[in-house]
């Protein structure tokens, strides 16, 4: 039987399973710390544990951490950790510096269902779920690893801010998801506030609505297109949960949020969603008064311009500066306040949705050998061109 991994338990959790070996939960607070706060994975070093309970913590469980295959530093301090999940595939983790902060951006799966054109995750397709343990074990590499590379004196926290816009599509892992949100608010975990984690979503709106009674966070969601045709076109979830239903999810999810906004994210595609026709329809939606989507639903907001990062195969090309200034111009001019994100990481292939790690795609596996099951018994009307 494997050992229990500990990265697996938010505190109420291990407070369950230390009550299964006899212990209260004070000792599971104090073995919390121990592993988040100080990064001790040697049961043998938690020296205010009695011997008897590290001893059967021995002999039950370990801090399972990930394994690092490679760490890239840009020349802006942007790093870049690419960890080995097994199966041949791998999951990418970046850091990010800026003056007054540090922000880890994690992932939350092995590629992504979700498929959306412009992404490079996405276009790997999906091959599972990551585990809380994965989740968090982002977070516990990086904060530990950075503190002894920057020198920091104890107590001082190299990550600051976390934003799930890594790899995958958090809101589609939501069991994973919650007990690693909740370890990075916990006081005797990360300390995280509420307003400093952010959980990017392409619009799982059922899920929203979940986070939103079960831990709301920050929330970010990626936009791309203010009416249902063009954005069907880039993000496929929008078939399932249209604009009006995401509009109506995102001012509900308002009346719990940490900050009075929300973030709209949107990928900048030249010739594709930049005219300032498309930035008129954006602040249309939000004011509540498009007619196509979500009439009288206004949601006070906050908009994020992303300058497209190409990867191979998209097709798409980044919409020029002068186009993302203006479209942006738009947005402010309808009193929406816009910003741009600078891209951070590129010379490492870690800007936004550059992320590809590796990913075995399960459901492409799954189509190819349908495929091939099909030609061989003759079944495929196209038969033709499909090799066995
Ligand atoms: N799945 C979640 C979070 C991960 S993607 C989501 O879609 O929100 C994080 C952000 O990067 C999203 O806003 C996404 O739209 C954006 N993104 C994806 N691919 C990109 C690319 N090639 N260039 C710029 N931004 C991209
Ligand atoms: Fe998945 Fe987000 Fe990429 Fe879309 S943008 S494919 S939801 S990771």
């Amino acid at each position: 039987m494997s050992a229990v991994n500990l990265l697996d338990f938010d505190l109420d959790a291990l407070a369950t399973w230390c009550a299964g070996l006899g212990e209260k939960r004070f000792r599971a607070q104090q073995l919390f710390r121990w592993i988040h706060q100080k990064g001790e994975r040697d049961f043998d070093r938690m020296s205010d544990l009695a011997r008897a309970l590290r001893e059967k913590l021995a002999g039950h469980a370990e801090v399972r951490a990930l394994v690092p295959a490679s760490e890239r530093r840009s020349a802006d301090g942007t790093v870049k950790w690419l960890f080995d999940v097994g199966g041949g595939n791998a999951i990418e983790t970046v850091y990010i510096p800026e003056d007054d902060r540090g922000t880890l951006c994690i992932s939350s799966q092995a590629g992504c269902a979700v498929g959306c054109r412009f992404c490079s995750t996405g276009h790997q397709g999906f091959s599972r779920n990551l585990t809380t343990g994965e989740i968090i074990g982002q977070l516990w590499h990086a904060e530990h690893a950075l503190r002894l590379q920057l020198g920091l004196a104890a107590g001082e926290r190299a990550i600051t801010n976390v934003v799930m816009m890594g790899m995958g599509e958090p809101l589609q892992n939501y069991v994973a998801l919650l007990p690693a949100l909740r370890m990075m608010l916990d006081d005797h975990g990360y300390g995280l506030s509420r307003r400093r984690v952010t959980v990017s979503t392409s619009g799982m709106v059922p899920m929203i609505e979940r986070l939103r009674e079960d831990c709301p966070v920050a929330l970010a969601v990626s936009l791309h297109a203010a009416d249902d045709a063009l954005r069907d076109t880039l993000v496929p979830l929008n078939r399932k949960y249209p604009l009006a239903e995401l509009m109506q999810s995102c001012h509900d999810y308002l009346a719990r949020a940490p900050r009075d906004f929300i973030t709209f994210e949107y990928c900048m595609l030249d010739g594709v969603n930049d005219s300032d026709a498309h930035a008129r329809e954006v602040i249309e939606l939000v004011a509540g008064r498009s007619r196509a989507a979500a009439p009288g639903v206004r949601i006070p907001c906050k908009i994020n311009l992303i300058p497209f990062n190409p990867f191979p195969q998209s097709g798409l090309r980044r919409s020029p500066d002068e186009r993302v200034q203006a479209f942006a111009r738009v947005l402010q001019r309808g009193g929406l306040v816009t910003t741009i994100r600078r891209t951070r990481g590129d010379d490492i292939d870690a800007a936004c949705g550059q992320l590809a790690g590796e990913v075995r795609d399960r459901t492409r596996v799954h189509v190819r050998l349908q495929r091939r099951r099909e030609t061989e018994t003759g079944a495929a009307g196209h038969g033709q061109g499909v090799r066995a």
